[in-house]
């Protein structure tokens, strides 16, 4: 794959690039949708005007239709009620010809976002938060698995495929992101330990990590001095910086020194989550 090598004083990090693998994989998705009889369809239902949201259900639908991949939104009014989300998660589900649903989160507050996700369909949960598709991951069964912690394994993989025996570190014990992303990374034969916002010294804690993943929300939270050196690095925040710029959980500039491999921000993580989508909306098309 291609990844991208960054000289500094101190070290050499390859740059792991989300885009650039993301496009090869994408590809290759596109050639297997040619392949199908029937064209898988996704269904995005997005509630409220949430712009970041918007923003990630209009990169998902071109993504969706650059791959050939059918789609269809639904949009609810910010106040739109439980039954009313229900019923279009219903209507999806007994369409034949919607394959993958995803809510997009965060839905408003007034909304129960967990019992809604678990109303969809485990075949078409292609965002893979059902009880059921959680429930494989976990055991060890084949299932859909969440979009960014598979997008992330395979960017580790791009740089050391065998991850058997190393340390592995996720800061973040989201059901969206952390706790698959360490389930992903036992089923590979990782050390996994998941440090959350009561972890205590966890500098010292990161500093043990073969593997660093950051997935917290708080812009360049992950210092230099926090990696060990020659460590593969994956920054999964984005966050909205005051001059309108994104970054990442990880301190890049300083971090570029010590770590081995680090993804950047924007143009890491990011891209490898719409490829995913692709990805399980194109596998449940194919069990269904
Ligand atoms: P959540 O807010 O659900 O989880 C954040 C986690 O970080 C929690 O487990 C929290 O701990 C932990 N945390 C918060 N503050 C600290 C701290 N000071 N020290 C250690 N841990 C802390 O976020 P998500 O998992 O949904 O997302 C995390 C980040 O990733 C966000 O910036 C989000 O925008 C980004 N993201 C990016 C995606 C992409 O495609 N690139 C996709 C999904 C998310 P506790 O549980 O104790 O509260």
């Amino acid at each position: 794959m291609n990844n991208e090598k960054v000289s500094t004083n101190m070290t050499t990090a390859i740059i792991i690039d989300g885009k650039i693998i993301a496009a090869e994989i994408q590809n290759e998705l596109s050639l297997t949708v040619k392949k199908m009889k029937t064209k898988p369809g996704l269904a995005v239902i997005l509630v409220g005007e949430n712009p970041a949201s918007q923003i990630y259900v209009r990169n998902k639908i071109k993504a969706c239709e650059k791959a050939g991949i059918k789609s269809m939104e639904a949009r609810l009014p910010k106040k739109a009620t439980q039954e009313e989300v229900a019923a279009e998660i219903k209507a999806f589900n007994d369409n034949p010809d919607i394959h993958g649903i995803l809510l997009q989160l965060p839905v408003p507050r007034h909304l129960d976002s967990n019992a809604l996700i678990q109303m969809i369909n485990p075949k078409k949960d292609v965002d893979g938060l059902t009880f059921k598709n959680i429930g494989a991951l976990v055991t060890g069964i084949d299932g859909l698995v969440p979009c960014t912690p598979q997008g992330a394994l395979i960017l580790i993989q791009s740089i050391r495929y065998d991850l058997t025996g190393l340390n592995a570190v996720i800061i973040g014990r989201s059901i969206l992101f952390g706790k698959p992303m360490a389930q992903l990374l036992l089923a590979e034969n990782c050390t996994v330990t998941q440090a959350h916002s009561k972890t205590k010294d966890l500098e010292h804690v990161c500093q043990q990590a073969d593997i660093l993943i950051a997935a917290v929300g708080q812009p360049k939270m992950v210092k230099k001095s926090w990696i060990k050196p020659g460590a593969i690095v994956i920054d999964v925040g984005i966050n909205r910086q005051e001059d309108g710029k994104l970054c990442g959980d990880v301190d890049y500039k300083e971090a570029i020194e010590s770590a081995g491999a680090i993804t950047p921000v924007p143009g890491g993580v990011g891209p490898m989550t719409i490829t995913c989508l692709l990805k399980n909306t194109i596998k449940a098309a194919q069990n269904q």
